[in-house]
């Protein structure tokens, strides 16, 4: 399994114990781009993994925020949502269908924003409102 092994580099990389849980709830998350929640993980890989608890999944996403590995996106105030592309990149909150959807932005933006503060700016999240393409159809 190669992607395995390349989870595993990443883990050792990051300096995080590469547990079979935390293994494979950042399998999950990198195979999806829906930006799931705690809840949406765990339902996945419950049937698969019956030892796994709603507190661990929650626990080891915190373990990969702090680390670098993944992305909390708070874009709708009732759930936290993960993303593992840690690449620039904006998310758009879908009014209609509620999905979080990514959406390519020059990396420039990024740049002009964090320096045309006269603050310390040491992240920048770039949060849209809209209707995704798919309802849009
Ligand atoms: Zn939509
Ligand atoms: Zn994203």
């Amino acid at each position: 399994m190669k992607i395995m092994e390349e989870i595993k580099e990443r883990f050792k990389e990051k300096g995080i114990n590469p547990s079979y849980h935390r293994l494979k709830i950042y399998e999950n998350l990198v195979s999806r781009s829906d930006h799931p929640t705690v809840e949406m993980i765990y339902n996945d890989l419950n049937q698969s993994i019956p030892t796994l608890s709603k507190t661990t999944v929650y626990n080891t996403l915190k373990v990969f925020s702090s680390s670098g590995l993944a992305l909390p996106i708070s874009i709708d105030e009732t759930e936290i949502r993960y993303d593992a592309k840690m690449s620039f990149h904006g998310h758009l909150h879908c009014v209609k269908c509620h999905n979080i959807v990514d959406v390519d932005i020059d990396p420039q933006v990024e740049e002009l924003l964090m320096k045309t503060s006269e603050h310390s700016v040491e992240e920048c999240h770039v949060y849209l409102k809209g209707v995704c393409k798919k309802c849009l159809q």
